[in-house]
């Protein structure tokens, strides 16, 4: 198996680093769809039990695909450990179990993921966590709400559909000063847009559902971070509570993340003509890319991110009519919530994924009944420039 290198790029990573072992001269990485291993004696066996000789013991603990997809994430995150889940949200889950405790406090920037603030609101504070959300790019305002019993920040940046931008470095400061732990989900942007660990923060989420997968074929997640608290203490709860990856899922993403810095490029080469072209189209009003100068948060985007990624948010003049008009008329793009595929993706957040908040809530988050999300895919720009065009005439 060879390791990695530390002056390797990201493609170079995405495919090199730490290939797996070829025990038929495979090329391409092989597949262990085991639930089970067997040892060579029962001497064999009780020490592999006991930890004191490596190996695999049963996949809910360890599985050779999976640990390779776990390295080549780990080395592409700059991380030194990382636990791969069934799903972002078990990845989010997972963490939670493994380093939080009844009585602790969890910020939270208020654009995450909607199916994290069901996690947050609807289950772990029924284990007596309880949960504040400040605003992401306001680090006066996550300071004034910690409190003693504050342990974990998490943010998720840039936000979805807007494109906040938050302070990695900062919040992961405020972190530590106050013995708490900044956790970063950086599933829009990935290790090759975005590297939080090396701004400062203590643990990586992902989706790899998205991205990492780059294809929509499967859902999955991971948990980065050092070597203690991940490495011990997020797999031992693996070990016990099982949220675990399977071995197929794992050589899918493992695939993924051979292309993965050749595929963020592109889709962030797109998503920035494509929100320089809108801003020259009537009837769109706004459109919400940290890649254009415009944007609020595009210098420190600049700072700490090394490409804008592939979702925007643009708003149009004509309100809900006007947005469900433009995603009506689309041929190419699928009218879906999911992102990150190589299929440009189509979505009016106010009715499918804000839909289920209070209007209030809607309009303080600034989803208005005119922002349309698109999360740019593969196909050329022209086919993908040309299928919005079609909507907003
Ligand atoms: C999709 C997503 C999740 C949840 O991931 P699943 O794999 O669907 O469980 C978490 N965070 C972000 C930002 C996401 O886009």
């Amino acid at each position: 198996m060879s390791e990695f290198d530390d002056s390797w790029g990201f493609g170079t990573l995405g495919i090199r680093a730490f290939e797996p072992a070829r025990h038929e001269g495979e090329h391409s990485a092989a597949i262990h769809p085991t639930s089970s291993f067997v040892h060579s004696s029962a001497a064999h066996a009780a020490k592999v039990f006991a930890g004191e000789e490596p190996g695999n013991v049963y996949s809910r603990f360890t599985n050779p695909t999976v640990q390779a997809f776990e390295k080549r994430l780990a080395a592409m995150e700059g991380a030194e450990a990382c636990v791969a889940t069934a799903s972002g949200m078990a990845a989010i889950l997972t963490l939670c179990m493994s380093v939080l405790k009844a009585g602790d406090h969890i910020l939270v920037s208020k654009s995450v993921f909607g199916a994290t603030i069901n996690l947050f609101n609807n289950v772990l504070t029924r284990f007596g966590l309880s949960v504040t959300y400040v605003k992401l790019g306001d680090v006066a305002a996550w300071k004034a709400a910690l409190t003693p019993q504050t342990k974990l920040l998490f943010v998720e940046t840039p936000s979805n559909p807007l494109a906040g931008i938050a302070d990695i470095a900062a919040l992961a400061d405020l972190a530590h000063v106050h013995r708490a732990w900044l956790a970063v989900d950086n599933c829009f942007l990935t290790p090759v847009l975005q590297q939080p660990i090396k701004l400062g923060a203590d643990f990586v989420i992902h989706s790899a559902t998205k991205y990492l997968d780059g294809q929509g074929r499967c859902v999955g997640g991971a948990v980065l971070g050092d070597a203690q608290k991940v490495g011990k203490d997020v797999f031992g709860f693996m070990r016990s509570a099982g949220p675990c990856m399977s071995p197929f899922n794992a050589w899918v993403f493992l695939k993924g993340l051979e292309t993965l810095a050749v595929r963020m490029r592109a889709h962030n080469e797109s998503a920035q003509r494509l929100a320089e072209w809108l801003l020259t189209q009537s009837g769109v009003q706004r459109v919400f890319y940290a890649g254009l100068p415009s944007h609020p948060g595009h210098a420190l985007a600049r700072r700490q991110q090394s490409g804008f990624g592939g979702v925007l948010g643009f708003e149009l003049a004509g309100g809900r009519e006007a947005a469900w008009k433009l995603i009506d008329a689309t041929r190419l793009c699928s009218i879906t919530a999911n992102l990150g595929d190589t299929r440009t993706t189509i979505t009016h957040p106010a009715t499918t994924t804000h839909g289920r908040i209070t209007a209030e809530a809607r309009a303080a988050a600034g989803i208005t009944e005119g922002l349309v999300r698109v999360a740019v895919g593969l196909e050329d720009f022209d086919d993908i420039a040309a299928d919005l065009a079609r909507g907003l005439a």
